[in-house]
């Protein structure tokens, strides 16, 4: 693009600093909008009590590949990789698997995991190896409305159960008997069919501020865009020469672009209402989007002034109410001169709805210490803890969601978000991958004949 295109972002979550980054790299002036005060989104650095929290625990794959580029590209210090390890809290949990993965190539990773895993017994392991060949050998297809529930049904009850069900309750945000088959099976294909070091790991080194938002703002900032915080964005109207007017607290601009990138419960007030009555397109994707239901996510940070010795790998517990365990020592490496003296901090992870909705946070923060000593007695009760409850974590990734694509909607205004993305669910990486395909969408609208449209240095997968 021509260095005058002037291109508005909406939103500055990680969709929203992909779009941006790619846009200021393909040559247009940016204006990042967010609402907030900081950049993130659904993904950002929260600070209570002098610490530096994240507003959920977050886990990310090998397999977000344009994550991990996008974090490459910004210079921000890169994420820790390890081999995916899952263990139970203690070894005499019932039901509990233990799955180590080594960095093999796909499919030999998966294969010498469940051929070594603890906690399934012979048939089971061959079960479950069977049961992924096929579905490897039929491309990773299901039917559209099928559940996982349903794809895991010829499983024996334990594989299906204690292994598939609750990685699909993490990925998904979704209960198997209402998740999509499908997007269940790609983010297998991803994982486990991905090439070496998909299955992997990866872990910020610090909070989840550090591996994005924070290097985003500051390479727009450096490149001479502007990130404004705290405003809240809308498109109003179509403005002369194809252009879009953009208003943000008292100041109303014209754009020779847009990327909306917002989440799906913010996107029907990012546009002026006559927009939607005058483009059916846009009318046809925001009533899909009004349509999604959305999931909670709860993360029970619990810290400890003694040290806890947790297992290097992601820890699984019983869902009474804590599902996943993860030792969280960049947080006490990272503690202000304020902050509680901790030797240690644990963060719990409560995917989708449950009975714990109702639960007020001491009594949540009960249940998970009550439940930490009952799995592994003599596990100390915590000294300090903060509840972190996103109600609209994610789309409830059900067969029957409608989304739009991530892309152009009309002309020179284009979607992204987490849930505009086409094969991953409710993630990092579905919210970078749209965030970068919206910019090479306009990019490529806008695009002065003869000239590239996205530089080589770019990092972008068309
Ligand atoms: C608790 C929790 C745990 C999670 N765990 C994982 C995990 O383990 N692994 C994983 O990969 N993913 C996980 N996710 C999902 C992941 O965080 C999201 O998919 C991703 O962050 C979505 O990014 P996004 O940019 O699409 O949307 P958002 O992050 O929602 O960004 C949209 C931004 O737009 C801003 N905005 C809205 N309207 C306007 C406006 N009019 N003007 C200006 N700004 C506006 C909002 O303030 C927001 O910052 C988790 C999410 C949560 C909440």
């Amino acid at each position: 693009m021509s260095p005058e295109r002037q291109i508005a972002v909406i939103g500055g979550g990680w969709a929203g600093c992909a779009a941006a980054i790619a846009l200021a790299d393909a040559g247009g002036r940016v204006d990042l909008f967010e609402s907030a005060p900081v950049l993130g989104g659904r993904a950002r650095r929260v600070v209570r009590h002098g610490l530096n929290l994240d507003n959920g625990q977050h886990l990310m794959l090998g397999a977000y590949r344009e994550t991990l580029d996008l974090v490459a590209r910004l210079g921000a210090p890169a994420p820790v990789r390890r081999a995916l390890a899952i263990a139970p809290l203690s070894a005499s949990q019932p039901n509990a698997i233990t799955l180590r993965a080594p960095a093999w190539p796909a499919p030999f990773a998966l294969l010498a995991a469940l051929l070594r895993a603890r906690g399934l017994g012979p048939g089971e392991r061959v079960a479950a190896l069977r049961w992924f060949a096929r579905l490897r050998r039929r491309g990773f297809r299901c039917a559209p409305d099928a559940t996982v529930e349903a794809l895991t049904s010829t499983l024996p009850a334990r594989v299906a159960t204690a292994l598939w069900h609750p990685l699909c309750l993490a990925a998904l945000n979704t209960h198997p008997r209402e998740a999509s088959a499908q997007v269940f099976a790609n983010v297998l294909a991803a994982a486990f069919d991905g090439g070496a070091g998909a299955a992997d790991w990866i872990a910020p080194r610090g909070d989840l501020g550090t591996l994005v938002p924070d290097a985003t703002a500051r390479h727009l900032a450096e490149g001479g865009h502007r990130v404004a915080t705290a405003t809240t964005a809308h498109v109003v109207a179509r403005a002369p020469a194809g252009r879009w007017r953009v208003a943000a607290k008292d100041d109303a601009r014209d754009y020779d672009g847009v990327v909306v990138a917002v989440a799906p419960h913010q996107l029907a007030h990012a546009f002026a209402p006559e927009l939607a009555w005058q483009a059916p397109a846009l009318a046809g994707a925001l009533a899909d989007v009004a349509a999604l239901a959305s999931e909670p996510i709860t993360t029970v940070y619990l810290g400890y002034v003694d040290r806890v010795a947790v297992d290097d790998a992601i820890i699984r517990l019983d869902d009474r109410p804590g599902q996943w365990l993860f030792a969280r020592d960049d947080i006490v490496a990272t503690a202000g001169a304020d902050a509680p003296q901790l030797a240690s901090v644990v963060a719990i992870a409560i995917s989708a709805h449950g009975e714990h909705d109702a639960w007020p946070h001491p009594a949540l923060v009960a249940a998970c210490d009550a439940q930490l000593a009952r799995l592994s007695p003599g596990w100390p009760p915590c000294t300090w803890s903060q509840v972190i409850e996103e109600k609209r974590a994610t789309y409830a990734c059900t067969p029957s969601a409608r989304r739009p694509a991530s892309g152009l909607v009309l002309p020179a205004l284009a979607l992204a978000g987490d849930y505009t993305d086409d094969r991953f669910p409710a993630t990092l990486e579905a919210a970078v991958r749209s965030g970068r395909r919206a910019a090479v969408a306009l990019a490529a609208s806008l695009r002065d004949v003869g000239e590239p449209v996205i530089p080589a240095n770019a990092g972008i997968q068309p």
